[in-house]
Formats: C-alpha cells, sequence, structure tokens
C-alpha cells in the first residue's frame, strides 16, 4: 500500500550558530536557531516520513524539551525514523524537498546533502530530491530572517 506523508518547517537564521541544511554544513555568517541542530530540511523530510507511516510528529518523538536531543545532528532523528520505518516493514519509494532560503545559495550543496541523507535513510540518492527557491525578497525568509522547507514522501507500506 503506498503512502505518502507532507512536512514543513522553519527556523530562524541567527548569529553564533552553524548553518546545517541536509545534514551538510554549509558556510554562512548565519545559522538556523533551535534545540538540535535547527536542520530545517531534515526536520521536514523527517515530519513527511512520520506522517506517511501515520506516526505522530517530529516534536512528539523528539521533544525540544529533552536535553538528550540538545545541538544534536539532525541525522541523528533520520536515523532513528529509518528504523521506525523498517519495524513497519516500510520502503521510502521516494522523497521531494525544496527549501526557501534567500541566502546563501543553496544549489552547489545539494549533491553533498542528498548524500548524507540517503546514507542515514539508507537509500539510492536517486530516491531524493532537493530543490531550492528564493522567497522573491519577500516575508520573513525574504529578509532573511529565517529558512523554512517543505517535503513530501512516498512510502510503501505491506
Ligand atoms: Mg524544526
Amino acid at each position: 500500500m503506498n503512502r505518502v506523508g507532507i512536512g514543513y518547517d522553519v527556523h530562524r537564521l541567527v548569529e553564533g550558530r552553524k548553518l546545517i541544511l541536509g545534514g551538510v554544513e554549509i558556510p554562512h555568517h548565519l545559522g538556523l536557531d533551535g534545540h538540535s541542530d535547527a536542520d530545517v530540511l531534515i526536520h521536514a523530510i523527517a515530519d513527511a516520513l512520520l506522517g506517511a507511516i501515520g506516526s505522530s510528529d517530529i516534536g512528539h518523538h523528539f521533544p525540544n524539551s529533552d536535553p538528550k536531543w540538545k545541538n544534536v545532528s539532525s541525522l541523528v532523528f533520520l536515523h532513528e525514523i529509518r528504523v521506525m520505518l523498517q519495524k513497519k516493514g516500510a520502503m521510502i519509494n521516494n522523497i521531494d524537498a525544496t527549501l526557501i532560503a534567500e541566502a546563501p545559495k543553496i544549489v552547489p550543496h545539494i549533491p553533498a546533502m542528498k548524500k548524507a541523507l540517503a546514507e542515514a535513510l539508507i537509500v539510492t540518492m536517486d530516491r531524493i530530491g532537493i530543490k531550492a527557491t528564493t522567497n522573491e525578497t519577500m516575508g520573513f525568509v525574504g529578509r532573511k530572517e529565517g529558512i523554512s522547507a517543505f517535503a513530501v514522501a512516498s512510502v510503501e507500506l505491506p
């Protein structure tokens, strides 16, 4: 049975934090603020995968009130979710995601992100789509106050 899930996330850009997107550190003078590494792309993908298997969201599984997840790499969340999928016998058909950021340029980093995500989920890179766009200078993303991400996942359940 094919199932799909959707995910969305947003984090604020601040000084004094590393910018981690799709498990990759990207050189930038600002980083995303959050309890974990605030990897907005992975958080959107995580919610899409959890939604596809009818599970509760990322905040339920990895609450920001739990010191265990403080500054943790969000790749750890993906690893945990992969185990949840495996327990249900679920196979990932594909994931598609869009990052919305005014700066920095995302496109040069997409191959490295796909590789990191594919390794964490143990799927081939061709099952992961990542696209990037700007918000045409409009709204909070356009003012470079934050970065947002959307993701969908298609999963085959037995
Ligand atoms: Mg988040």
